[in-house]
């Protein structure tokens, strides 16, 4: 049972996450139009994000699924990228359009662009529901972003600590003093 007093402040309640994924599937189903699109969910933290978005998108596409672990079951970075389950479809021609739950070093993301470079596509774009560039260490910028946040640890929409709270409709803070 987790304790609701572990949540601190919610930042983006469930209706601002709606109208959010609203714009960027607009956005999205706008500068692909005429084209075809792989969304490549990064699970397990982008799983909302990507049913959700995938459902504001108007153009054609598919939708792959790939697991990479970057993060412990803590807060901390670890640095390298390990392919628990890799997408199972050649994408050499296709656009890609990878969507992360949050971009926080960008060690993942420049890692993942760079593996999927090496296999042809037409096009990769990043697309991350938050974005923390306050702690970014490697050079990378997602093309598209739900929200830019400060440096928090947060919860939520996807987002978990310790496996927890990604089936909470919002993104909440999690309070310093449940990991610290
Ligand atoms: P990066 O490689 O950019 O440092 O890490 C990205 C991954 O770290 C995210 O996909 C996510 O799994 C995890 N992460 C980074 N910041 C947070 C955060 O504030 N909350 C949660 N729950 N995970 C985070
Ligand atoms: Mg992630
Ligand atoms: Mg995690």
């Amino acid at each position: 049972m987790i304790d609701p007093k572990t949540i601190g402040e919610v930042i983006y309640t469930r209706e601002d996450i709606k109208k959010r994924v609203e714009e960027l599937g607009k956005q999205i189903s706008e500068e692909y139009a005429g084209k075809e699109i792989i969304l490549v969910c990064i699970l397990k933290g982008s799983f909302a994000f990507t049913a959700d978005l995938a459902r504001e998108i108007d153009i054609p596409c598919s939708i792959e699924f790939m697991q990479v672990s970057s993060y412990s079951n803590g807060t901390t970075t670890s640095g390298s990228l390990k392919i628990i389950k890799d997408i199972n479809v050649p994408v050499d021609g296709k656009h890609l359009l990878i969507i992360e739950d949050i971009i926080d070093t960008g060690i993942t993301l420049n890692n993942l662009k760079k593996m999927f470079d090496t296999r042809n596509p037409a096009s990769v774009k990043l697309c991350a529901f938050l974005d923390k560039p306050s702690r970014r260490q490697a050079p990378i910028e997602a093309d598209y972003v739900g929200f830019t946040v400060e440096d928090n640890f947060l919860v939520g929409y996807g987002l978990d600590y310790a496996q927890h709270f990604r089936n909470l409709p919002y993104i909440a803070i999690l309070k310093e003093e449940y990991y610290k």
